[in-house]
């Protein structure tokens, strides 16, 4: 089955956009969709601000890996900005690992508030394509990077399981 990462309607396996919002749809076994029951969805779902959820979905910021992406995603999601986490494209990971790089994008509308949030917290798309020039294992950018993102959404609401979860990630 697919949901909708933004209004967390179902969708039948077809459909590629959300008939209601025209998000492009996740599968719901995805990691996100697998820790968040329906009713977090929904959560979710009433969190966006549907000025930010406006126009074709532009690339904000980059992940290091599915954890530090969904880390990015709630920390957006607490200001109200949709986001989608996609794997990079020709990223030489196979799909099943949650390593390889991660997209994150958003609605046209909600950019540049992403954008100065992300700068705010030091994971602009620059910086972080600048810390991940070189190879793919975390490096200390990568893990202060998490470390000041878990600090800057603890008081957000995100549950301490994920961030907890989170920095596990990077614990190794
Ligand atoms: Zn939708």
């Amino acid at each position: 089955m697919l949901v909708c990462p933004a209004c967390a309607a179902s969708h039948v396996e077809e459909e590629r956009f959300c008939t209601r919002c025209g998000m492009p749809l996740v599968v719901a076994g995805d990691a996100a969709a697998a820790e968040a029951p329906e009713s977090e969805a929904h959560a979710h779902a009433r969190k966006v601000r549907p000025e930010y959820a406006r126009g074709a979905l532009v690339r904000v910021a980059g992940g290091r890996n599915q954890a530090e992406a969904e880390l990015i995603h709630g920390f957006l999601l607490e200001e109200g900005i949709p986001s989608l986490v996609r794997r990079a494209a020709a990223f030489d990971v196979p799909d099943f690992l949650a390593a390889g790089q991660r997209d994150i994008l958003v609605p046209e509308s909600g950019s540049a508030a992403a954008r100065e949030l992300l700068v705010e917290a030091e994971l602009a798309s620059g910086a972080t394509e600048q810390a991940g020039a070189g190879q793919a294992r975390p490096t200390e950018v990568s893990a202060r990077h998490v470390v000041r993102l878990t600090a800057a959404i603890l008081g957000g609401g995100l549950t301490a399981a994920l961030v907890a979860w989170g920095l596990s990630q990077f614990a190794n």
